[in-house]
């Protein structure tokens, strides 16, 4: 039974709590009733009896229950013997206590029930409370809900209506649902073929897009293959204008290369001069000198003979002494003889130291002369050497003008592969569109503004033009295009690299291309006048004036012109003479386009006029404009 009870709780108004709670106002079984009696003993533990004299094992006594009772009362009094009052008495003794137990335990129950009821009646109380509050609320939420039950059901009533509305609403609907069914499966029918055809349209569209990629790939490629061009473009016009610089450079070096070759040919001129002229002085000299030599060879020999006389005189003077002594010896000759003879002799002596100063003169002019031979020498050195240094100088001056004239041949060579390369790169054929002005007089009928545009984007500025006709725009784009304010000299500014180009010796080709009255034959002949002046005629000038500069680096051109005219097929010579009156001459002439291996063509029969200056050519055009 002890173990029955465990665990105990210290706290049995919180258990009966408990209790109560967990089972609201209803009492529980009484076993758990009594447990919890028995629990809430004072002692904490189960209610025991103690036996009191203490001889035998303290019996503890614990009533669980009805049943522990009605055993004890159902206890007989063990088999002893019948006059054994003695224990008996002690039996009887030991029931009592027992009985007294169970009295004390009723006892404590009915405390305990009387508790029980008490706050049970409390409870009760508190709950009648707490019904009559709840009756009260419930009165008024029945209230309100039959307020609300009439206000729903009114409200239902118009739902109602309004449902019936709906109703007839929604048959409306249904019928009409049917026929946006109908409609719909009309409309999905053809939402296939819609589908399918948009199906077909979208892989056109996508084929397109990839068609418009790859377009615009090719487009993107193309741009930065231009822009690389373009930047090639401008190196090599770079390299161009460097090499151009360096021509004109060499050309001013040339220049002044030759002014000094010019000014050392005088001075060498100059000095030829001064050493024909020593030498024909020196020539002089020697031929002086050589006269001079005669004449002293002469006085030399009349010296000899003016000695050999005065010795002949001498000895005629001395035989004369001794004729004389002879004479004065044989006696008495006359003394006039003998003075005259004096006289002679006198005279001879006079001649003779005469003689002797002219030796002396011409000594002195002989020396004169040599030393003047010897200057000569001297000066004729002189202007050897000097001559000499001018001829090494102009030899090192010969050279020098040799490799720059040779550097500006090389220079020339790279400008023209240059050139070449940027026309080539430009496109060598290009097509350039030019928009003539709207004349006063015969297109005054159309007032209104002419229908041309030109696109200023980055990329078409001054290559595209876009035309509307009927409110349509067509757009062209062309490697120029001159709108109708371009001038003459703005055209020929594109065309003046080309006249270069034939210069340098490929072959270009101009034509331009329209309808009667478009403005070609303004745009290649022009008209009268600095600024009206076209293609042709700038052209002449360009290349007659680039031909004569060129000529100076030892270039030679020999320019020749024919002029022709295809019209309905036929080729007709502008030049050919009498060519109105006479027709059947030149119609006689089989005109043919031939193209030989070298890449020439030529057209056959045609009169080839040299030209020599840009006047030829006017007048060859003057007279190809009156065959026309
Ligand atoms: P085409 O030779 O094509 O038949 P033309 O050259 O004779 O045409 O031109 C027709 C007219 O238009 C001429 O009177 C010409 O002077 C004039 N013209 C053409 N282009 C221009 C221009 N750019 N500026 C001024 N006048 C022009
Ligand atoms: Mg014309």
């Amino acid at each position: 039974m002890a173990s029955s009870v465990t665990p105990r709780n210290p706290c049995p108004k919180e258990n009966l709590g408990n209790a109560r709670r967990g089972m609201g106002v209803k009492l529980g079984p009484r076993r758990n009733v009594l447990s919890a009696i028995n629990n809430g003993g004072a002692h904490g533990d189960a209610v025991s009896v103690d036996g009191g004299d203490g001889g035998s094992a303290a019996a503890v006594i614990e009533f669980s229950g009805r049943e522990d009772v009605e055993r004890l009362l159902a206890e007989k009094m063990k088999g002893k013997c019948k006059t054994d009052f003695k224990g008996r008495a002690e039996q009887m003794s030991e029931y009592i206590k027992k009985l007294r137990a169970c009295i004390r335990w009723y006892i404590d129950l009915e405390d305990g029930y009387l508790a029980e009821q008490e706050k049970l009646r409390s409870t009760m109380d508190a709950e009648n409370d707490r019904h009559a509050e709840l009756e009260v609320q419930l009165s008024n939420a029945l209230q309100e809900l039959k307020a609300a039950n009439l206000d729903l059901t009114t409200r239902c009533n118009s739902l109602e209506e309004s449902l019936h509305k709906e109703k007839v609403d929604r048959m409306l609907a249904v019928e009409s649902y049917e026929k946006e069914r109908q409609d719909r499966e009309s409309a999905e029918t053809s939402r296939d073929m819609l589908t399918v055809d948009l199906e077909r349209v979208t892989h056109e569209a996508k084929r397109f897009s990839e068609q418009l990629k790859m377009v615009q790939d090719t487009n993107k490629r193309l741009q930065e293959y231009n822009t690389s061009l373009q930047q090639y473009n401008s190196n090599l016009q770079a390299d161009a204008s460097k090499s151009g610089e360096t021509i004109s450079k060499l050309q001013k070096e040339k220049s002044a290369m030759m002014e000094t070759m010019v000014s050392l040919k005088d001075l060498n001129n100059s000095m030829k001069n001064q050493l024909d002229s020593s030498r024909t002085s020196q020539q002089e000299a020697i031929r002086v000198k050589e006269e001079f030599r005669k004449e002293v060879e002469c006085l030399r020999s009349e010296l000899q003979q003016v000695r050999d006389d005065r010795d002949q005189s001498v000895a005629q003077v001395n035989t004369l002494n001794v004729e004389l002594a002879n004479c004065k010896e044989i006696a008495g000759q006359s003394t006039e003889d003998c003075e005259s003879l004096s006289v002679k002799v006198s005279a001879f002596e006079v001649t003779c130291n005469m003689q002797q100063e002219q030796i002396q003169t011409l000594q002195k002019q002989l020396a004169f002369a040599t030393e003047k031979l010897k200057l000569a020498d001297v000066t004729a050195v002189e202007v050897m050497t000097g001559y000499q240094e001018q001829k090494v100088k102009i030899k090192d001056l010969e050279e020098r003008l040799a490799s720059a004239e040779f550097q500006i041949v090389e220079a020339d060579k790279l400008r023209k592969k240059l050139h070449n390369t940027i026309l080539e790169l430009k496109g060598n054929i290009r097509v350039f569109c030019r928009v003539r002005p709207l004349l006063s007089d015969s297109d005054s009928s159309g007032a209104e503004e002419a229908p041309i545009s030109y696109p200023t984007s980055v990329e078409s500025a001054g290559r595209c033009i876009d035309l509307m006709n009927q409110g349509q725009r067509f757009s062209f784009s062309y490697d120029k295009v001159f709108d109708h304010v371009a001038s003459q000299e703005d055209v020929f500014v594109e065309m003046s690299q080309l006249v270069q180009s034939a210069l340098d010796g490929y072959k270009v080709c101009i034509f331009a291309y329209g309808q009667t009255g478009s403005g070609k034959t303004y745009t290649m002949m022009g008209q009268p006048g600095i600024d009206q002046k076209g293609i042709i005629p700038r052209s002449l000038e360009q290349i007659f004036k680039t031909s004569q500069s060129l000529e100076s680096q030892g270039w030679k051109y020999c320019m020749q012109a024919s002029m022709l005219e295809i019209y309905n097929e036929t080729i007709r010579d502008l030049l050919a003479p009498g060519r109105s009156s006479n027709f059947e001459m030149t119609a006689g002439k089989q005109y043919t386009i031939k193209h030989d291996p070298h890449g020439n063509t030529t057209v056959s029969d045609l009169i080839v006029a040299d030209v020599f200056s840009s006047a030829d050519v006017t007048s060859l055009l003057a007279k190809a404009s009156q065959s026309r």
